[in-house]
Order: C-alpha cells, then sequence, then structure tokens
C-alpha cells in the first residue's frame, strides 16, 4: 500500500474525527481502526510477533485494483472467493524479531498520529520500545514508516538503528515527507540491496512498488521465513490475479514483473511468508491454483 499519491483518502483520514465523517458515509475508506494484536511464533530458535496495527479499506472501484481490467472483472474475482464486493480490506501490520542481543522490527504501521495500534501489539509482545535495536523498513510508504516517530513527530524507539535500502533511502528523501525525513536521518543506516542487516536477516531486492523496495528473509537453522513487504496487497486479487495493474505500484510494469516472479518462486519452493497487507497475521504460503495463486495461512507449530 502506498502512503503517499492514491491515498487522497488516506489522508484525510488520518485526522481522527475523519474516522467518524467516514463511518457515516456508506462505505469506509482509508485507514480503519483494528484491535492491536501479537501472534507470536518460533522459527528455529527465533521468536517472532505478527503485530497488528490498522486496517485499510479500499473500494473496489478500479482506483488501486483492477485499473486496466475494471469494476465488473474485480467484483467477479472478489464473489469467487465470497468476499464482499464493494470493498478489498487489507490488514496493516509489522513484524518483530527477538534473538539474543538484537530486537528487530520490519516496518512500523502507520503510526500513532493516524490511531496505529501498533505501541500497543507491541506492549502485548511484552517488549518496549527502548528495546528494539533494528527496525528493517521493506520502503518509505507512509503505512511501513509512519511508526517511525510518535504523535509529536520525535523518534519513536529511541535505541533502534533504522535500516533501508540505499535506493528507498535516496526515494524517501526526494518524495517523503520532510519532517519524517529529518527526523529520522540521524538514525537511518543504508545499506547495498542484498545486504546480510541483522544476524540471520538478508535484505532481497524486490524492486517496483517502490525503487529500493526489499523483501527480507530470517533464517534460523533450517527455518526460514520471507517478509515480501509490499509485493502483494490482497490475498485476493494479488494472488489469484498477480498480472492485474496495483495503484499503489510506483512503476506499474516492474511491480508486476516482481510479483509474477515472486509468487511462481514461493508457489515452487514453498517458503513460507509474511505478508504485511494480508488477513492478520499475515503468516503462511503461497499455493499454485489455476492460472493465479492461492493463500494458504499457517503459523510454525
Ligand atoms: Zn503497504
Amino acid at each position: 500500500m502506498k502512503g503517499m499519491p492514491v491515498p487522497i483518502r488516506a489522508h484525510r483520514a488520518i485526522a481522527p474525527f475523519a474516522f467518524a465523517l467516514l463511518a457515516a458515509s456508506p462505505l469506509l475508506a482509508g485507514p480503519a481502526p483494528a484491535p492491536a494484536g501479537a501472534t507470536g511464533f518460533t522459527l528455529g530458535t527465533l521468536h517472532l510477533f505478527a503485530l497488528r496495527d490498522m486496517n485499510n479499506v479500499v473500494p473496489n472501484d478500479a482506483s488501486v485494483f483492477g485499473s486496466d481490467v475494471g469494476v465488473p472483472t474485480v467484483t467477479k474475482a472478489l464473489e469467487q472467493e465470497h468476499a464482499p464486493t464493494d470493498k478489498i480490506s487489507l490488514s496493516v501490520d509489522a513484524l518483530l524479531v527477538a534473538m539474543p542481543g538484537h530486537v528487530v522490527l520490519l516496518d512500523t504501521g502507520l503510526g500513532p498520529k493516524a490511531g496505529g495500534m501498533l505501541m500497543t501489539s507491541l506492549a502485548a509482545a511484552h517488549v518496549k520500545p527502548d528495546q528494539v535495536t533494528d527496525i528493517l523498513i521493506t520502503h518509505s510508504h507512509g503505512d511501513h514508516v509512519g511508526g517511525l516517530v510518535t504523535k509529536d513527530g520525535t523518534i519513536a524507539f529511541p535505541r533502534a538503528t533504522i535500516r533501508m535500502s540505499a535506493p528507498e533511502w535516496a526515494f524517501m528523501q526526494a518524495r517523503g515527507s520532510k519532517a519524517l525525513v529529518d527526523a529520522i536521518r540521524p538514525k537511518v543506516q543504508a545499506f547495498k540491496p542484498g545486504a546480510e542487516v541483522a544476524p540471520g536477516i538478508t535484505s532481497i531486492p524486490l524492486p517496483g512498488h517502490t525503487p529500493g523496495h526489499s523483501g527480507y528473509e530470517i533464517r534460523s537453522g533450517a527455518a526460514h521465513l520471507l517478509d515480501i513487504g509490499d509485493s502483494a496487497h490482497s490475498s485476493i486479487i494479488s494472488l489469484g490475479h498477480p498480472g492485474w495493474t496495483i495503484g499503489y505500484d510506483n512503476d506499474a510494469q516492474q511491480g508486476r514483473a516482481n510479483r509474477e516472479a515472486l509468487l511462481a518462486r514461493l508457489a515452487a519452493s514453498h517458503e513460507r511468508i509474511f505478508a504485511p497487507h494480508f488477513p492478520y497475521p499475515g503468516v503462511g504460503f503461497v499455493e499454485k491454483s489455476g492460472d493465479g495463486y492461492r493463500w494458504a495461512p499457517a503459523l510454525p507449530q
């Protein structure tokens, strides 16, 4: 999901009073409150938590999903999965990895100013903000970097180094919120796409959604999991029809190519993933289904 251009609605909804206004309209669109949540699981010897922040409600009006195929075709795809046809609901989640010497947070949600619940979810995982040592950013859209700062715009995780790929940091400085860029600048360490960014965590370049968009592969012994960032947004539309244009992608063509290649790879390798916008907690597998793919949610046992 994109924090900047498309979501004019999203930005409007960031003011708390806008929730009330939108709630009175027939369709609640944009960021919407979600209950806090911290779903813990293990990966090898690591302890992970999927942390819930908010929901994002996208109207089925071809503004984001299916701008190239049209509303009736999107409606049919939603009907086939017995999903509501007036909107596409996305979760907004982050991931936490605890290991000896490091507490690593992957993305930070929309932030408290937008009504994000990440800090409450973090507390539910018994982690305090000053215990977080590393923050890995998949990309610089508002629903991934908004939580880097508190309501008053100061750094939310005082001890953490903020890591994102060098092309993404360049993109954020050119196109992101100046206030946010200035607030985080002293804490940012940019890395070369593909670099190891924490013990057992490697960045995976997945450009298209944004220029420096990165996934993160987390390994412990033979166990591994890939945070795919915003390579796919809707578990129904993005997996069932990966070739359809996603309005959130900065480069639609590159975004599509990345999505198609990644999903083919994931279905073949059967690698477990975390997808920040799939139904919470967003952990599971991508499986081949007809011409596309389907979502098989599954937490490690
Ligand atoms: Zn997003």
